[in-house]
C-alpha cells in the first residue's frame, strides 16, 4: 500500500473568487456569487457585485470601475 494522502481540497466555499481574486469570508459569501443583473452592459451583466467592470462605456452602478 503506498497511496499518498489526498490533499484537503478546502477552497471551494472560500474563494479566492473567480472574479476579483479576493480570498472572502463567508459572510462576503453573496458578495462575490450572487448574480446581478445589472443591465445593457452585457460585459458584466450576472456578475456577482464584487467584480469590477473596466469597460470603458459600461454604465452599471454596481460593477462599474471606480479606479
Ligand atoms: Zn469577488
Ligand atoms: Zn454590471
Ligand atoms: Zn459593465
Amino acid at each position: 500500500m503506498n497511496q499518498p494522502p489526498v490533499p484537503q481540497q478546502d477552497t471551494a466555499e472560500r474563494g479566492p473568487c473567480h472574479y476579483c481574486g479576493e480570498a472572502y469570508e463567508p459572510g462576503d459569501h453573496a458578495r462575490h456569487t450572487e448574480p446581478v443583473h445589472c443591465g445593457p452592459c452585457i460585459t458584466c451583466v450576472d456578475k456577482p457585485p464584487c467584480f469590477s467592470c473596466r469597460l470603458m462605456y459600461c454604465v452599471c452602478d454596481v460593477h462599474r470601475y471606480r479606479g
